[in-house]
């Protein structure tokens, strides 16, 4: 709790108010917002340890407006509801448990350190319960001359490669840089001619989640949407829907489906080179 309460306590975050005026002051509280989809509901829940505020924005009817946002509508009234409570606090902040310690982590990935990690800072961590995990953000790959192909131990061809160290970007990151049109050093595309590329680099199928089951409104015929990452070489993706063709959408683009009945629904996303990913989840309505 201590450490999560450190979390929305802090200043430098993305859902800070934009449109803030200098002279408000900003109560010393942990606060966490929320946006509805389609703009419906602009949420801002925050406490400190003498009160629990929460504040909600929208239509009583549940028609979205454009501008509502849980950090630009709902947060500026929640300062305003602290600050009006107690201005000037005199309540002790929550301390810190027995069982936290420190270590140094990687910056960029948050994991310990490995000898390639230049950037290092302290953070807090529970020992025996923290992921221990060491950092690999780097990862040698093995490519050809030019460095237009990586191969993998199963097809690394007798001579002519050589071993260069690239920075390991997660599949959901690569497709927020490619968004954003941010530049990173690319790993080179796998060798096609490798046995192992048609098994792996699928698709990845961000939303919905695997075996979960996701409860509708019935009366307002809702809809899941359907978000996916696939690698480099793919410029589009193709949705089923218990089988059914739903669409070819490019790739990081969502789409949406409406289940129209309760149960079992087999959703998959296949990439243009013949590559597919599945999951099932549970539709109920209420
Ligand atoms: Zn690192
Ligand atoms: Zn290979």
């Amino acid at each position: 709790a201590f450490l999560t309460t450190d979390i929305l306590t802090k200043l430098t975050r993305p859902d800070m108010p934009n449109n803030m005026e200098n002279n408000v002051n900003i109560p010393k509280i942990a606060w966490k917002t929320g946006t509805s989809y389609g703009r419906r509901d602009a949420w801002s829940i925050g406490y400190n340890s003498k009160y629990t505020v929460g504040v909600w924005v929208g239509n009583f009817s549940g028609e979205g407006v454009p501008e509502l946002s849980g950090a630009e509508m709902a947060t500026p009234l929640l300062f305003k509801i602290f600050n009006t409570l107690q201005y000037k606090t005199t309540e002790q902040w929550f301390s810190a448990t027995d069982d936290l310690d420190f270590r140094y982590i990687c910056s960029e990935s948050g994991q310990i350190p490995n000898a390639e990690c230049k950037h290092q800072v302290i953070d807090y961590y529970l020992p025996k319960k923290s992921p221990n995990k060491r950092c690999e953000h780097y990862k040698y790959t093995y490519t050809n001359a030019e460095e237009s192909l990586s191969f993998c131990t199963r097809c690394l061809p007798e001579n002519g490669y050589k071993k260069k160290k690239y920075k390991h970007v997660d599949q959901e990151l690569v497709s927020y840089y490619d968004l954003h049109n941010i530049t990173y050093v690319k790993r080179p595309k796998h060798n096609p001619g490798c046995e192992r590329v048609f098994k792996e680099n699928a698709p990845t199928i961000i939303f919905p989640e695997k075996n979960t089951e996701y409860v509708l409104f019935k009366q307002e015929k809702q809809k899941i949407i359907l978000k996916s990452t696939a690698s480099n070489d793919v410029d589009n993706v193709y949705w089923f829907v218990n089988n059914k063709f739903l669409g070819k959408f490019k790739k990081g683009k969502d789409t949406f489906f409406r289940p129209e009945k309760e149960g079992e629904y087999k959703i998959s996303c296949s990439d243009d080179k013949g590559r597919n990913s599945k999951l099932k989840i549970k539709v109920r309505f209420i």
